[in-house]
């Protein structure tokens, strides 16, 4: 089989290292890939946005699936542009099609949904810029902290949580009438504030059946005992130790579920990864939102922890035969750390070399923002580096993460010294 998985993150390198372990891959791409990608796949360079250029690759090299690593294309409609062409339809496409992709692309569609489904979730209401005044009043009736979330995608950047409430009146007025997240914020989510621990759940569906993946926690703040600006993810762990068996029952019964139910009742076409962050609360869980592909570095935790071949899994979804997989799931845990570029998540340099890779031996090393310059690996974004490791206890699994960092190198490099510490 011939596989094309499209992002350049270190979830990308993770499927496509998880995929390239298959015996039934024969050529495996990506588009555009990074440093880490290169060593096990080839790397092409197109954007992931640039649905023309894939569709004429996946014809010229006969490929039979797309993975699909980040959001934007599918909110964008990269499933719904392959089934709209003669040729291309053929191909699978993992990844939701554009109306299923709008539980990610818009808070106000996925709070309807569960709410149309009983799925468990904070109150809410939505408001527009005819409405501002409205949603004013609204948040005089609720208790702080008020949390405001522009409707559309704003990069993990449109969610506020403020503790006054005439600064929350005040930027509601700045989302909604003086467009502070652009078009993202044409409407807002008012939500009531959920107190309690979060974490996430993954599934893999292929509209009909599911199959559920490990759950992971990830640790999105820059500084130390969870301080500090927000980032794509400085860490995770699997599988998260508070979610035992009578919680994880109540996920699946109250959640997962009637999730996938009602993607068949509300006819919403949908094969690919579901990644749902919860929060639980007391004991019991709710949803904070939806994202229609998988977490980065959720996916650096929880695919490592996967027995299966992934490409059994992914074929399935393709032939709606999810209801034939058997998931067996490592007992070890994983825990992945993230080493990031000095000044992350503000202003940072790039270009820096990294050293001593090729001595880590006892974890797992996935690329993010990295690339080759000549035999070189050097620094190409933010997030530069997760490091995975597997132990019987997570503590353990911490501890061989952290040995493997002090083996690597860059200038400016920084991580998290305490990813794990809390649980
Ligand atoms: P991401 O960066 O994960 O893509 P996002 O911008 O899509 O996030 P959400 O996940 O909805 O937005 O919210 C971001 C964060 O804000 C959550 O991870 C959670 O910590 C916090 N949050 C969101 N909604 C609530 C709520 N109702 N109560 C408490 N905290 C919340």
């Amino acid at each position: 089989m011939n596989i094309l998985v499209l992002g350049s993150g270190g979830r990308e390198h993770t499927l496509t290292w998880k995929i390239a372990q298959s015996p039934r891959v024969t050529k495996l791409f990506v588009a555009p890939g990074n440093a880490g990608t290169a060593g096990i796949a080839e790397n092409v360079a197109m954007s992931v946005n640039d649905f023309d250029a894939i569709g004429k690759f996946s014809v010229e090299n006969n490929i039979d699936m797309v993975v699909v690593g980040p959001e934007d294309p599918l909110v964008n409609g990269i499933h719904d542009y392959f089934l709209n062409d003669d040729v291309l339809k053929g191909i699978h496409v993992i990844g939701p099609q554009k109306e299923a992709a709008e539980l990610e692309g818009s808070k106000e569609f996925a709070k309807k949904f569960m709410m149309r489904h009983n799925i468990p979730t904070a109150a809410y209401e939505s408001f527009t810029k005819e409405t501002v005044e409205a949603g004013c009043e609204f948040l005089t009736t609720l208790q702080p902290p008020y949390v405001l979330k522009a409707d559309g995608l704003a990069a993990g950047k449109g969610v506020l949580i403020i503790n006054d409430l005439q600064e929350a009146q005040d930027s509601l007025r700045e989302m909604l009438v003086d467009a502070k997240f652009g078009n993202a914020s044409t409407k807002v989510v008012i939500e009531e504030f959920l107190d309690g621990i979060e974490l996430s759940c993954f599934v893999v569906t292929d509209g009909k059946n599911y199959v559920t993946l490990p759950t992971a926690k990830d640790y999105k703040r820059i500084g130390e005992g969870d301080t500090g600006l927000n980032t794509g993810g400085m860490g995770a762990v699997s599988p998260v130790p508070f979610a035992d068996a009578e919680f994880m029952e109540k996920i699946e019964s109250r959640i997962i579920k009637p999730t996938i139910d009602g993607f068949q009742k509300d006819s919403l076409p949908y094969k690919g990864f579901v990644f749902i962050g919860l929060i639980k609360v007391g004991n019991d869980p709710f949803v904070i939102e939806y994202n229609v592909r998988m977490g980065d570095p959720e996916t650096e935790v929880v695919i490592p922890r996967l027995e299966n071949d992934l490409v059994d899994i992914l074929e399935a979804v393709g032939t709606q035969s999810l209801n034939t997989i058997d998931v067996k799931i490592k007992k070890e845990a994983a825990t992945t750390i993230m080493v990031v570029s000095g000044g992350y998540p503000e202003a940072y340099e790039k270009g820096k070399e990294i050293t001593g890779i090729q001595t880590i031996e006892d974890a797992i090393v996935f690329h993010a923002g990295t690339k080759l310059d000549g035999e070189k690996v050097v620094t190409n974004g933010g997030r530069v580096i997760a490091i995975t490791s597997y132990a019987d206890t997570y503590e353990d699994a911490i501890k061989k993460s952290y040995q493997s960092i002090a083996k690597l190198h860059f200038d400016k490099m920084y991580y998290r010294k305490d990813i794990g510490f809390d649980l």
